[in-house]
């Protein structure tokens, strides 16, 4: 099943709905979950809708290359274009995608599409075994079990990439009153969730909120 809330778009498998609305939660989690969660009152408007996403496209892209020295002045380069387009050194079609993605209906919607996984539907948010989480689209390292803690969001949760390299971190105003900045997979660039600055403060501070559709586990004693 799918469902449009605001401008971003949520999937899951129907058995998890009814996981969606957790009642406890603590104070951290709720600024977490209002963040994460999309609004609900933002009007959708068939025709206006892809203009609209155009438009923050641009926007996004815009600030991204502001932001990164290494393409500042470079709006339109190959670069930044390569950013725009979603494409890493990993590079296929939505075709080829589509076929890679095929065993699980909802990756290509995350991973190429930037669709939002519903909370709680994924096996690895209570995944608490030694390992390394990796691309499901690339199989590149991603995250350290060591990184994850349990956010209370219902998204597999971490403080830190598995390396600065590992990720790329991009300007997002989907939703136009709240600015967030994408994670990508840096190899492929595939949408893995967002990062947020309301995580563990005895540790780095910063939340990566990642979509476990995005994620496979691998534990260490699998090797
Ligand atoms: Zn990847």
């Amino acid at each position: 099943m799918s469902a449009v809330l605001g401008s971003v778009r949520i999937v899951a498998p129907a058995r998890t709905t009814r996981r969606a609305e957790p009642g406890a939660r603590r104070g951290a989690t709720v600024r977490a979950r209002a963040s994460a969660d999309a609004p609900r009152d933002e009007p959708l408007d068939a025709v206006s809708l892809p203009r609209r996403r155009l438009i923050n496209l641009a926007a996004a892209t815009t600030a991204f290359v502001a932001t990164q020295p290494a393409l500042a002045g470079e709006f339109g380069s190959d670069a930044a274009m390569a950013v725009m387009r979603r494409e890493g050194k990993v590079r296929m079609s939505d075709g080829e995608w589509k076929e890679k993605l095929k065993d699980d209906p909802y990756a290509f919607e995350v991973l190429r599409k930037e669709a939002t996984e519903r909370p709680f539907s994924s096996p690895l948010n209570s995944e608490k075994r030694v390992g390394t989480f990796v691309c499901a689209g690339c199989g590149e390292p991603l995250f350290a079990s060591s990184a994850k803690y349990d956010s209370g969001t219902g998204w597999p949760s971490f403080v830190e990439p598995i390396s600065a390299k590992a990720v790329t971190e991009v300007p997002d105003y989907s939703i136009v009153f709240l600015p967030r900045t994408e994670v990508r997979c840096a190899a492929c660039q595939g949408h893995l969730g967002h990062v947020f600055d309301d995580g563990p403060r005895d540790r780095t501070g910063l939340r990566y909120c990642m979509n476990g559709v995005s994620l496979k586990f691998k534990p260490d004693d699998a090797a």
